[in-house]
């Protein structure tokens, strides 16, 4: 199939063909940038388990090659450690590029690095898809909406992000690598899908990632306070993963470039998700106040019109669904042990 002109292969292959035709179809060759962290190890595991062979490019800052190691030693599982930042060479039909990290305890840990990872590393995987013909989807997220004027926030909402600010390494990096991922769409035919990611939950999430999800859980398992910051009452909306590798597959097979928005409408203050943790772990955990961080987004939710009409897509999973399914994960890691309180 090497012989095979790279574009036609793509185009007889491409998102115009249903889903469940697209199951009995030859497997396709992918690459997942990030995709030993913890959303790009979820997606592998769909792409995997559908019979594509996907090659896995990460530097590993926040992935862990234990997210993977279940298809260790499978023919179809290619890892790579390499930065995108530096150019690569690949012979693909699909590039999901997710590598970022995700957390801001991560992102703003080297900023300038950040920054680099959404321009360089997006415009490096943006001249791979156009060298050898390959559908691009970038991973983009809420933050592009800032602290958000509008809400819920649709997709035609332009934002308000500080450009100077300590967050902007991130939501300016982001909304750059839009921008980029557009500039090729219209100057170079380069077939593009864009997903701006909603908070996301679920196994597999760095233990100490400081995301508030897998803080408060990590807390309850511990026994230690959850720490709620600033006065509790900002909202966030979360989804569980499985739902987003739902949302980003159709969009990456489906017919529209996007943007979209991925994530679950269910709205939350932080100290209705601490009472949540609470009710599924430990009704005695006790909740402490810390000083919030600067910049932080007052209200987040994700208006899913969109991609309800035109990707058929919406999340299946709530909050109190989703959150018991990441407690075993969890506490096999910070106990070495497989006890589930859930159940
Ligand atoms: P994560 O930190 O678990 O995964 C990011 C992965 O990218 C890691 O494996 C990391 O090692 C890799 N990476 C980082 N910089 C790299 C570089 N320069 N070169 C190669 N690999 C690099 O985060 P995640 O939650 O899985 O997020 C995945 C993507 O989804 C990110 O692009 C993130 O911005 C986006 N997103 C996630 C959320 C969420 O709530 N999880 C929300 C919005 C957007
Ligand atoms: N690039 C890459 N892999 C490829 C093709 C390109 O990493 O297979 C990088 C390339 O090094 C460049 C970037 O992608 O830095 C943009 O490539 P493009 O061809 O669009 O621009 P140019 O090289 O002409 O600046
Ligand atoms: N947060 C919190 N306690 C924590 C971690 C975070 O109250 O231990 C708050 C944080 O201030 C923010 C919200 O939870 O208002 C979501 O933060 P997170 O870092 O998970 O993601 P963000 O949506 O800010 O990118």
């Amino acid at each position: 199939r090497n012989v095979i002109p790279h574009r036609h292969y793509h185009t007889n292959i491409g998102g115009k063909v249903p889903l469940g035709v697209m199951n009995k179809r030859k497997g396709l060759r992918i690459v997942v940038t990030g995709g030993a962290g913890f959303v790009g190890s979820h997606l592998v595991d769909r792409l995997i388990a559908r019979g594509d062979s996907v090659i896995v490019v990460d530097n590993f800052f926040t992935g862990r090659k234990e997210n993977l190691a279940h298809h260790f030693g499978n023919p179809r599982l290619e890892l790579i450690r390499h930065d995108v930042v530096q150019p690569i060479l690949l012979e693909v039909d699909q590039i999901y590029h997710l590598a970022c990290p995700a957390s801001p305890v991560h992102y703003k840990f080297n900023p300038v690095k950040t920054i680099k990872t959404n321009v360089v590393g997006t415009l490096n995987m943006l001249g791979l898809a156009k060298r050898v013909g390959a559908r691009f989807l970038l991973t983009s997220t809420s933050e592009v909406y800032g602290d958000p004027l509008q809400h819920p926030q649709a997709e035609t909402y332009w934002g308000n992000v500080n450009p100077i600010g300590v967050r902007s390494c991130y939501d300016e990096g982001k909304r750059t690598a839009e921008t980029l991922t557009m500039d090729y769409h219209r100057g170079l035919g380069i077939e593009v899908r864009i997903a701006r990611i909603f908070n996301t939950y679920g196994p597999r999430m760095c233990l100490d990632d400081g995301r508030v999800v897998s803080n408060f859980v990590a807390q309850a398992l511990r026994k230690e306070p959850l720490t709620v910051y600033g006065d509790g009452k900002q909202t966030r909306s979360f989804q569980y993963v499985s739902d987003l590798v739902e949302g980003l597959i159709r969009l990456m097979e489906g017919e529209h470039v996007g943007p979209f928005n991925l994530g679950n409408p269910g709205e939350f203050t932080m100290l209705e998700l601490a009472q949540v943790v609470q009710e599924v772990i430990d009704p005695n955990a006790k909740i402490e106040f810390r000083p919030n961080t600067a910049d932080d987004p007052h209200m987040r939710k994700p208006d899913i019109s969109k991609a309800k009409e035109l990707l058929g897509w919406e999340p299946t999973i709530s909050l109190r669904q989703g959150l018991p399914l990441m407690i075993s994960d969890f506490r096999q890691r910070i106990f070495g042990e497989l006890r589930d309180v859930s159940a």
